[in-house]
């Protein structure tokens, strides 16, 4: 039976692994992708301290941190279901081993959110993915396009346009939402071309990708012939666990914490882009911050005689 039990391996769960250390509780850290979605961000300018570093070495030095603490244990383990016992809560993982903690900290991130059109199921892996600075790079010389307007999208437009041919992003909207500097970014390149105020209705192809078929016309033609496509329409809440063992959501399923990060289940906390918290800003800085807030909750929770 360890003090706390970290779910999800990215920087909200580094950071509260690193504060739960400092406070002597004994940690276990677990989650089923090393690093989270810290992993696409190919290059991070607002980290404070550090004007440059890549979203893998910014995880890798978290890890790193929180792995000096001889009090915590790490494990790359998909978390099945949490279930409350007289002491504490058991945790059940893929593969059938059970953990045992007096509290939990929730740090489960976000999932992709899908386009949900023909084709994107059948093309999935095969030109359509959903991490556009991270799959850049196999689409060398190609044409691919963005369907997005966000951070993410905008960010991965102007990633892909170092290596890619041509990229459209393709926008709903008439103008981005990204952060002006990405924004900027992408309009310095010349081989970005924007689509706005179209949507992707259909992803077509063959074997693989070969286009995308919007529902108006653009440039003379409703379809646009690519080798790839990535999918970057946001990301929804990977609330399940949270909701499965009784924490309280709110109605676009972030879970619902208090200014300690305390969820609606006693001895259970929550950190990072999963939670409602820093008003929905998911940022490292945001998710660091929860994560050092839980660990202190934490803390106070066990010394208060629970
Ligand atoms: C392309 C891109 C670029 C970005 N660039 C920036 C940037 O420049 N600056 C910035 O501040 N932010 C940036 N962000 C946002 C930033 O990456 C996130 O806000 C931050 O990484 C969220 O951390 P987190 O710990 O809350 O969640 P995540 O990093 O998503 O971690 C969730 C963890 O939970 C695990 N998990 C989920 N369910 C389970 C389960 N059942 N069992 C076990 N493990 C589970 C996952 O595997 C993962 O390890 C970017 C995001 C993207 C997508």
């Amino acid at each position: 039976m360890v003090d706390v039990i970290i779910i999800g391996l990215g920087c909200a769960g580094y950071t509260a692994a690193i504060y739960c250390a400092r406070y002597k509780l004994s940690t276990l850290i677990i989650g089923d992708k090393e690093g989270g979605t810290g992993m696409a961000a190919a290059e991070v300018g607002d980290w404070p301290g550090t004007q440059f570093i890549t979203g893998p070495e910014l995880m890798e030095n978290f890890k790193a941190h929180a792995l000096t603490f001889e009090s915590v244990t790490h494990k790359l383990a998909r978390v099945e279901e949490i279930t409350k016992t007289a002491d504490g809560f058991s945790v059940a993982l893929q593969g059938g081993e059970t953990v045992a903690g007096r509290t939990i900290i929730l740090t489960t991130g976000t999932k992709h959110r899908l386009l949900g059109v023909p084709g994107e199921k059948e093309f999935s892996g095969k030109g359509v993915t959903y991490c556009a600075t991270c799959d850049a790079f196999f689409f060398k010389g190609k044409d691919v396009a963005v369907i997005g307007g966000g951070d993410a999208a905008v960010e991965g437009a102007a990633i892909a346009a170092q290596v890619a041919r041509t990229v459209y992003l393709i926008h709903r909207r008439k103008e981005f939402r990204a952060e002006p500097y990405w924004v900027d970014r992408v309009r310095a390149r010349d081989n970005v071309r924007s689509v706005l105020e179209r949507q992707v209705v259909e992803i077509i192809g063959d074997k693989k990708v070969t286009g995308v078929r919007l529902d108006k016309p653009w440039d003379g033609s409703d379809t646009i012939t690519l080798d790839g496509v990535f999918v970057e329409i946001g990301a929804d809440p990977d609330s399940g666990l949270a909701k499965s063992v009784g924490c309280a959501l709110d109605e676009r399923g972030f879970v619902k914490v208090d200014a300690g990060m305390s969820t609606s289940v006693p001895g259970i906390f929550a950190a990072g882009d999963l939670t409602n918290a820093s008003n929905y800003f998911a940022q490292f800085v945001t998710a660091a911050g929860e994560g050092g807030v839980a660990a202190n909750s934490v803390f106070h929770y066990l010394h208060s005689g629970h």
